[in-house]
């Protein structure tokens, strides 16, 4: 029997995910001919660690997920700087720019997200690309085009104080960059922090350099000269980089009759519509779960490997609850589950402890012994702890003002590893879990720069490194990965 004809559109964090998964599942091509079409013109790479090539501490190279010779040594047909411009579904063909149809048998859609620029005067151009002096931030491209304008001394706008833009304001300022972060809500990263929390990450940002603006609206943009906001004031800027979300890039699929301008629907096998067209990341709208995050992207990623190589064809996609990790120089915050919930709540019991002077913070919400949210900024060892309990059901100790104070030992991963759920995320900057070391370990024969090296672990912010070692091999305590 010939393989099967897969075409991934989307060389991205979901599709380059999906195409290992096949290969590592279908090592031979016996089962799948992989053909993979990515706009961007060099291999995929981590874009969460994108701030820290912007600020100069990683290089494009250090992030990349894959070499120059992945897709040869992996049989992957691999077209970069090819756009897929239609899809016929009838003749199960997609279209590209420049280049002959390719035929599928089934069509995986990994089109990603694209920055979303809010309806302010001056900020885009005719098409809706963004104006002279303005700037997103999705890829490496990007990344370049503000480093060449900003250097030290320089003032910049970043519009939008989410999670993505507190991190870019935080990267410029370490560029040296005169940063002002405006963001219209009351405090910052309001979807995920209370007003207390906003308050002292606000703190955060203005010690680190960054100067923050709070509940006012840009309202319009002047290239070379800066942003002007609703009081009247004038904030003045060389570039704007905008940071106001992003949405989900639809274009091709709704072209073809599938999915609209939220995104692309699908079930729990990953399947539109076409039962011959799939879609993962964060183009893919899966129930209720949030998208524009990378664990749903590489779960999902994950189930379709399994059903489209016949390795696990009863995988099902679950979304799992997501953690919001933010970690840019001395600003370290964690929040998940639960986080909104007031100290008054008669739905959880909330626990709370606010040294704004210090930059600390720490809330926690528990059902019973369950943690099922946290916000902890300033307080990295807490918020791993938190974040464990979370990921793993167990019972919080009955102490809890040490949980909260980063008094009691964190659960006893670095002892004993082997207890973990296979699920529980140990990298989070590369979303690699306990399973996938596992697996690399298996794969690789073990040791820690082997694991290092297959799974990208560790390469982030390095805090995971120790339990990675501890996984590798529960006796190495030595040795620095390369
Ligand atoms: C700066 C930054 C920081 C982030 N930090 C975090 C974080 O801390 N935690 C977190 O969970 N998530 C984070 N994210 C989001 C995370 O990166 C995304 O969820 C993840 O990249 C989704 O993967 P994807 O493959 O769906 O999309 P992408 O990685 O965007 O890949 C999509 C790819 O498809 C290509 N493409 C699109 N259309 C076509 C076409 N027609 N033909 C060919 N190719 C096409 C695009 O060029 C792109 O290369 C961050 C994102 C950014 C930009």
């Amino acid at each position: 029997m010939s393989p099967r004809r897969v075409v991934v559109v989307g060389y991205g964090m979901a599709g380059a995910r999906l195409a290992e998964l096949v290969r590592e599942r279908d090592p031979r091509g016996e089962l799948v001919e992989l053909t993979v079409v990515g706009a961007e013109s060099r291999p995929a790479y981590n874009r969460v660690l994108l701030p820290g090539v912007l600020d100069g501490t990683m290089t494009a190279d250090g992030i990349a997920l894959h070499g120059r010779e992945w897709a040869r040594d992996n049989r992957v047909r691999l077209l970069l700087g090819a756009v897929a411009v239609r899809l016929d579904r009838a003749a199960r063909v997609v279209h590209l720019a420049d280049g002959p149809p390719i035929g599928y048998d089934a069509l995986v859609l990994a089109t990603g997200s694209r920055p979303w620029l809010p309806p302010v005067g001056g900020l885009t151009g005719e098409r809706g690309e963004p104006a002279r002096g303005v700037a997103t931030l999705r890829g490496l491209d990007d990344c370049a085009r503000i480093a060449a304008v900003t250097g030290p001394g320089v003032p910049v706008a970043v519009l939008g104080g989410g999670v993505l833009g507190v991190e870019t304001a935080l990267a410029l300022g370490r560029r040296g960059a005169g940063v002002t972060l405006i963001h219209p809500a009351p405090h910052l990263m309001e979807r995920h922090l209370d007003p207390t929390a906003g308050m002292i990450l606000a703190r955060l940002c203005h010690t680190a350099g960054v100067r923050v603006v709070t509940g006012l609206t840009a309202v319009r943009h002047y290239p070379d000269e800066g942003v002007k906001l609703e009081d009247g004031a004038f904030v003045p800027a060389a570039l704007t980089v905008v940071t106001t979300g992003v949405r989900p890039e639809t274009d091709l699929a709704v072209a073809a009759g599938l999915g609209s301008a939220e995104g692309v629907p699908v079930d729990d096998r990953l399947r539109t519509a076409d039962p011959y067209v799939h879609a993962v990341g964060d183009c893919a709208r899966t129930g209720d779960a949030p998208s524009g995050l990378l664990r749903p992207a590489w779960d999902q990623a994950a189930v379709l490997a399994d059903l489209l190589t016949g390795a696990g064809p009863t995988a099902r996609y679950r979304a799992s609850p997501p953690v919001t990790r933010l970690r840019a120089g001395d600003v370290d915050l964690t929040v998940f589950g639960a986080s909104h919930l007031g100290l008054d709540s008669r739905e959880a019991e909330v626990l709370g402890y606010a040294d704004p002077a210090r930059g600390t913070y720490a809330k926690l919400t528990l059902d019973g012994d369950r943690v099922t949210g946290a916000i902890v900024l300033g307080l990295p060892g807490v918020g791993a702890t938190l974040t464990q309990l979370y990921d793993t059901g167990w019972p919080a100790p009955a102490d809890r003002l040490a949980l909260l104070l980063g008094r009691t030992p964190p659960p006893a991963v670095d002892d004993d590893p082997a207890r973990l759920p296979g699920s529980t995320v140990i990298c989070r900057c590369n979303s690699v879990t306990k399973d996938d070391l596992t697996r690399a370990a298996r794969a690789t024969g073990g040791g820690v720069t082997a694991l290092v090296r297959a799974t990208r672990a560790s390469t982030g912010c390095g805090d995971c490194l120790p339990k990675v070692r501890r996984l590798a091999d529960p006796h190495e305590t030595t040795g620095t990965p390369t």
